[in-house]
């Protein structure tokens, strides 16, 4: 797929990133898949082609890039591997660009020095019982003297356990028990006593990243490690929700990425494959398929990339992410499923990526806010109102 009103640099940019995702990304996908061990070789690659990190300003040692230029880079990997694709999210958006958009200095100097480095940051919202309802989590920080006291679960962590450093979401209360609203707080796993990674949850797909439970016991942590303060009893939840905008969008995109990936598979074997003395791409019912196939992938780049360019200075409009990430992992998973269709029994074998895709695309439509949830999201932007479910606080994102 390729969409017009790309400039010259970003064309370059999506031509590095298909070269690396063609090339030696592509190689290792299935046994990253099997192994389910995270990739630390895929992530000295991106390092090296300057994938990671491109959003972070250049005071920090970043690029200073936007949205769409890592939406370009994580697009292109996500068609040969969406675990390096999610790993290209989640150093160029959501925790990171959290931080830089509401961090101290310090905060930030940490957080951009960790990322460069390589570390894929973990954002730690979602709970046993406050998952769609994050405005319900209880993990809470006690303020005691000069510092912090925190206490909780969260799961379905991404990277739980390789990633270090930690935007951690819990209720903070001050010093007499009142409680402030929702905060953000940094933490560096193995340097931060109490901060334990307790469970790898076996998932269908995206097994090269490890999903955990985390438990927070007792975990002291100084008032400089508060890095979205909660800023009276809405806000803090209401910053979070704003900086996950980016994330959704990279969510988004992985789910592109992949679509395409299984796309152009299913374009090249109709070629090749031949029943009945001629290439199955004669049968005008594979046709059909193919062309539904393309409109809904180049309806859902639109839709993508219409999203990340909205968050220019800032981070994309909630309605235009929330949009883009629900018409996209629905239709994803469709392309994918009918990708696999086109090789028959060969699309059922572990020996072809069709199947790994098809667990790996299946993802989209949960994590970083369930299409249902979206949906809200998008008809409450609709309605300029908060619906009965999100009065108390926008639904998970
Ligand atoms: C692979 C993966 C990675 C993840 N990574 C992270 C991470 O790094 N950090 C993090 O904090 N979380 C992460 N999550 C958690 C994810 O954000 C939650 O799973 C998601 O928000 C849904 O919460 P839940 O699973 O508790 O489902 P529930 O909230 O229990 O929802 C169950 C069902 O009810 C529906 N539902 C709930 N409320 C409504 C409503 N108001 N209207 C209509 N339908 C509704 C949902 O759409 C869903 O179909 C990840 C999840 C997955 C699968």
């Amino acid at each position: 797929m390729n969409a017009s009103g790309l400039s010259p640099d970003q064309v370059k940019l999506q031509a590095r990133a298909r070269e690396l995702a063609g090339g030696p990304v592509a190689k290792r996908a299935a046994e990253v898949d099997r192994t389910e061990q995270y990739p630390w070789d895929n992530v000295d690659l991106l390092k090296d082609a300057k994938l990671i990190g491109m959003t972070i300003p250049t005071q920090y040692g970043g690029q200073g890039k936007g949205w769409l230029d890592a939406v370009l880079a994580i697009e292109a990997l996500s068609a040969a591997c969406a675990v390096t694709g999610r790993i290209a999210v989640e150093t160029n958006m959501g925790a990171i660009s959290a931080v830089m958009a509401y961090g101290s200095e310090e905060q930030k100097k940490l957080a951009a020095d960790m990322v460069l480095s390589g570390d894929k940051p973990a954002i730690c919202i979602t709970e046993p019982e406050a998952g769609s309802d994050a405005n319900g989590m209880t993990t809470r920080a006690d303020k005691k003297g000069n510092r912090y006291v925190v206490n909780g679960r969260k799961h379905w962590i991404t990277g739980g356990g390789v990633s270090r450093l930690h935007l951690i979401f819990a209720k903070v209360f001050d010093e007499k028990g009142n409680e402030e609203g929702i905060g953000g707080f940094l933490a560096i796993r193995d340097e931060t006593v109490g901060l334990k990674i307790t469970k790898r949850e076996p998932t269908m797909g995206l097994r090269g990243i490890p999903e955990a439970v985390i438990d927070f016991e007792d975990m002291e942590l100084p008032p400089s490690a508060l890095v979205m303060p909660p800023r009276g009893l809405k806000k803090g939840f209401a910053d979070l929700m704003t900086a996950y905008n980016s994330q959704r969008v990279g969510a988004a995109t992985v789910a592109l990425g992949i679509a395409e990936g299984a796309y152009q598979l299913a374009l090249d074997w109709s070629e090749e494959r031949h029943q009945f003395g001629r290439p199955i791409n004669e049968f005008q019912g594979l046709q059909w398929k193919l062309a539904d196939m393309s409109i809904k992938l180049r309806a859902a780049q639109a839709l993508v990339y219409d999203a990340a360019r909205s968050g220019e200075g800032g981070f994309p409009d909630m309605l235009l992410a929330a949009q883009a990430k629900i018409f996209t992992s629905e239709n994803a998973i469709q392309v994918v499923n009918d990708a696999l269709q086109f090789f028959g029994a060969r699309g059922y074998s572990r020996e072809l990526p069709l199947e790994r895709m098809a667990r790996d695309v299946r993802m989209f439509t949960i994590g970083g806010g369930t299409a249902e949830v979206l949906r809200n999201v998008v008809a409450g932007a609709l309605l300029k109102k908060k619906l009965p479910q999100t009065r108390d606080g926008w639904g998970k994102v």
